[in-house]
């Protein structure tokens, strides 16, 4: 199939390179011509574990290239991908003007017939809306149909989920355009899910929040479990053996983050809202996980009391592990708090620093140059992202380097009996001892 995505961001190329590697054409279209000449020069501008291979591969092969201009790309391909951010609005609701625009440039040079597909997130209904705008703008009024195919992959390991996807969702009323979609998707075999395409694009946003709700529904219990001296990770054990619940994403930690997360349980509140049936349940999802890391901060305050002029370590910036990605981490925010209370902050993370030092996310903080260089000399070590790196660090090392022994750890990556054995003070979240 001859195939286009306009977008080449974190879902774009990887679904580009995908596409590619399993015998597609493919056009990847970005309008920053930086990040075009950067890929066309072979380098890869975000990280992702084993992109680089399957890009240079299908580049080498022939099977994908880059280009600024959605002329070339919808001229290009028999189904059009858009994958271009949908950020939120200061209300919380969804920036829906990356959408328009590309569904007005896509209209402007439509000749013949083409399937759009929308793999942003983006509000239910927003599918009848790029479709109107097509329609309006193509002055040919050419023949086209609008799918939804919302993506689920995760940062860290996208490329494997996008070659082994639990399921694909495509909503579509067309014949035409869902036998299309199936040739796209075949050679996943993966279970294709056809719907609506409201139906596909609820999917996604009921799908995130759910996931965000059970992070903050254990995130709760971290709270009763340290009031009462239970400890969440047997907790967690005990609730996720049971099939109907499981045990995924029942990590107590600093909560969630990221470019995803809070963004989509934002717009799903802001969507329920305009449909006039409010989501409440969400907003307490959104609490939680704020006063998480509201109790993480009193807990190191109430251990180092005075924060102004302490050296404090930070492992971790990026918002989850495996990704080079900062937005909206929790770890930024937390070693922003830090700053402005005064405190000295020597940061480390295994792929984030060059994203945090170019958008200068944490002014006054010091990058070092490994965990090691972080925690000397160090009056507490604080883990923000659970990078496996931060596993195989010889304690030993790491407490004597340190100026006092003292450990936050906001992800419990470390085990609190060996760390007490090692000589640390060990403060989990929900954690007995
Ligand atoms: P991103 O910011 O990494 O990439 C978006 C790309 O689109 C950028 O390279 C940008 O330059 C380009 N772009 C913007 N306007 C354009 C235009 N008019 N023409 C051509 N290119 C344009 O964003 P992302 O993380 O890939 O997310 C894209 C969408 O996918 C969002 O709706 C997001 O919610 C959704 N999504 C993201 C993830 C994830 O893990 N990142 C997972 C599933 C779904």
């Amino acid at each position: 199939m001859d195939i286009s995505i306009i977008g080449s961001g974190y879902v774009g190329l990887v679904t580009g390179a995908c596409f590619a590697d399993v015998g597609h054409s493919v056009v990847c279209v970005d309008n920053d011509q930086r990040k075009v000449d950067t890929l066309r020069s072979g380098q890869i501008p975000i990280y992702e574990p084993g992109l680089e291979d399957v890009v240079h591969r299908n580049v080498s092969a022939r099977r994908l290239r880059f280009t600024n201009s959605i002329e070339d790309g919808v001229h290009h391909s028999q189904i059009v991908f858009i994958a271009v951010p949908t950020p939120p609005q200061p209300d919380g609701s969804v920036d829906l003007t990356y959408i328009e625009r590309v569904a007005r440039e896509i209209a402007e040079v439509l000749k013949e017939y083409r399937v759009i597909v929308d793999k942003s997130t983006v509000p239910v209904k927003t599918g009848e809306k790029v479709a109107e705008t097509i329609r309006r703008y193509n002055k040919a009024g050419v023949d086209f149909d609008v799918v939804s195919n919302p993506e689920f992959l995760r940062e860290g390991c996208a490329v494997a989920d996008l070659m082994n996807p639990d399921r694909i969702v495509v909503g579509s009323n067309s014949d035409r355009a869902l036998a299309l979609m199936k040739k796209v998707y075949e050679p996943f075999m993966a279970p294709i899910m056809v719907t609506d395409v409201n139906s596909a694009e609820l999917i996604k946003h009921a799908a995130n929040s759910f996931l965000a709700l059970k992070i903050s529904y254990i995130n709760a219990i971290s709270a009763i479990c340290e009031a009462s001296g239970a400890d969440v990770e047997r907790v967690a054990d005990g609730i996720g053996a049971d099939k109907r619940i499981g045990r995924s994403f029942l990590n107590a930690g600093l909560g969630y983050g990221g470019s995803c997360f809070p963004k989509d349980v934002a717009a799903f509140i802001a969507i329920s809202e305009q449909l006039g049936v409010p989501f409440l349940l969400l907003k307490e999802v959104q609490r939680i996980n704020q006063v998480q890391r509201e109790r993480f901060l009193k807990k190191i305050r109430d251990t180092l009391w005075v924060l102004r002029d302490k050296r404090i370590a930070v492992w971790g910036l990026t918002f989850k592990p495996d990704t080079d990605d900062v937005r909206n981490s929790v770890a930024i925010d937390l070693v922003n708090n830090l700053l402005q209370e005064g405190a000295i902050v020597h940061a480390y993370d295994p792929k984030g620093m060059d994203k945090v030092a170019e958008l200068d996310l944490c002014k006054g903080v010091t990058l070092a140059k490994s965990a090691l260089a972080a925690v000397q000399n160090a009056e507490a070590l604080v883990l923000a992202t659970e990078w496996n790196e931060f596993q195989r660090i010889d304690f030993e090392q790491v407490r004597k380097a340190m100026h006092t022994p003292i450990v936050f750890d906001g992800r419990n990556l470390f085990d609190p009996g060996t760390m007490k054995e090692l000589g640390f003070r060990y403060y989990g979240i929900g954690r007995a001892g």
